[in-house]
């Protein structure tokens, strides 16, 4: 190929420099920009005893005074607290949602302690869902509230993972990117963090629980993220104090033996776990989401609707063809309800015809035997009045004979 030099000497041909640079290299560009212009949207849940540390841990990851009052231990059942902040770092714009358990833990009962849990985030799931299947859909200002991670808080006081932390986790980990902490592990010593950590690994192992795994598929995040999965599950330490070490003012924990600072990797695994939510894998964590969990909510529950990809036949089946199908069964389906309900009211018709004959039956034969009564009384009555009369009658007779004898009597006594 000959150079410009060459080109320009041969024909003469007038060589301009280029202004700025120009290509697709530049694409990448246009996403940032973008990006930049909408902002990010993160939304973290929190899942974990009262009093374990949330609120200090996400204050100390976001570097926000949040001022979250003291929740109590006495709630009959378990709630989610949810809080929406706007955060601002240089130009970028960060809408940051925490969902926060209250009460987890507390109850004498915790059978039913995942349930609120679970529900919440098929909430989100289902809301995401009927906007994706509404017609005009408007997803630039949707807000998504679907959780991108789910931080869960294990108690740094125990030999192992409580039934508790496998029942929530066991039920939510199909449904969200768990990443395991062990809170407050400024309280356990070094030899028994690395033991509790092996146990909870192989406990979660044993217990076939699937923690979120950070991906070693990307050359540039290979390395970071294979020591990352190591490190599982993250001893984190929160504090928004800040203390005086040295000629420095760090953010730590000041005790009478010394600092814990939250921010030293020799302490705790605080700035992993930022790296790795805030730094490497925020987009992932989006991902997954996404591609994962919200696909694996909406299969089953478009199946649950009757919707399939291939028939019996395993041949393609148009979604067209199943809505109609499906119409056809529930007009189907409305019309055998309907004749069902015209039978049913019909015998119930009929029953109560066959009811009330018996009833103007009944009736009929009560008036006929009062009406047979009342005649007899009236024929007795009658015979009495006849035999009453005739006694008058007698009587009359009797008292007419009596006064011609009398009268008779007295003449003959005159006579005598
Ligand atoms: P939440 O109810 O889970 O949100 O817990 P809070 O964040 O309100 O913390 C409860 C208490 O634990 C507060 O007194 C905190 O100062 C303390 N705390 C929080 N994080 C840590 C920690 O990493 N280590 C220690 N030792 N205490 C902590």
């Amino acid at each position: 190929i000959p150079d410009d030099e060459d080109i320009q000497k041969e024909d003469n041909i007038r060589c301009l420099t280029t202004l700025g640079h120009f290509g697709f290299d530049c694409l990448p560009q246009q996403l940032v920009n973008k990006s930049v212009q909408q902002g990010f949207f993160f939304n973290i849940l929190c899942v974990g005893e009262t009093g374990i540390g949330k609120s200090t841990l996400i204050d100390t990851l976001f570097n926000t005074n949040l001022k979250d009052k003291k929740s109590s231990h006495f709630y009959p059942n378990v709630r989610l607290k949810i809080q929406t902040y706007e955060l601002q770092e240089s130009n970028i714009q960060l809408n940051l949602t925490v969902v926060k358990t209250v009460g987890y833990g507390d109850q004498i009962n915790k059978e039913g302690s995942y349930q609120p849990i679970v529900d919440y985030i098929d909430a989100q799931f289902e809301s995401y869902l009927q906007e994706e299947l509404k017609i005009k859909r408007s997803f630039v200002d949707y807000h998504d509230s679907r959780i991108h991670v789910c931080l869960y808080f294990i108690s740094p006081t125990g030999h192992s993972l409580k039934s508790l932390d496998l029942l929530t986790m066991k039920n939510i980990d199909s449904k969200v990117n768990i990443i395991p902490l062990i809170a407050k592990a400024d309280t356990i010593s070094k030899n028994d963090l690395q033991k509790f950590k092996c146990k909870i690994m192989s406990e979660l192992i044993s217990n076939g629980i699937q923690i979120y795994q950070f991906p070693t598929d990307d050359e540039a995040t290979t390395d970071v993220n294979t020591s990352m999965n190591g490190h599982l599950p993250f001893a984190v330490v929160g504090s928004t104090d800040e203390v005086k070490v040295g000629k420095r003012m760090v953010r730590g924990r000041q005790y009478p033996w010394g600092v814990l600072q939250v921010e030293n990797e020799n302490h705790c695994d605080f700035v992993k776990l930022r790296d790795v939510l805030l730094c490497t894998n925020m987009e992932d964590l989006k991902e997954q989401t996404h591609t994962w969990h919200y696909e694996r909510y909406r299969c089953s529950k478009l199946q649950k609707m009757g919707f399939t990809d291939v028939g019996p036949d395993n041949q393609p089946v148009s979604f067209q063809e199943i809505y109609e199908a499906k119409r056809q069964d529930f007009l189907d389906q409305c019309q055998r309800e309907e004749e069902e309900l015209k039978q049913k009211f019909m015998q119930r018709v009929k029953e109560k015809e066959r009811a009330f004959k018996e009833a103007e039956k009944e009736l009929q034969d009560k008036f006929e035997h009062l009406k047979r009564v009342q005649q007899e009384e009236t024929m007795k009555l009658e015979e009495e009045r006849r035999q009453l009369e005739e006694e008058i009658i007698d009587f009359y007779k009797m008292k007419a004979a009596s006064g011609t004898l009398q009268t008779q009597e007295c003449t003959n006594i005159r006579k005598d």
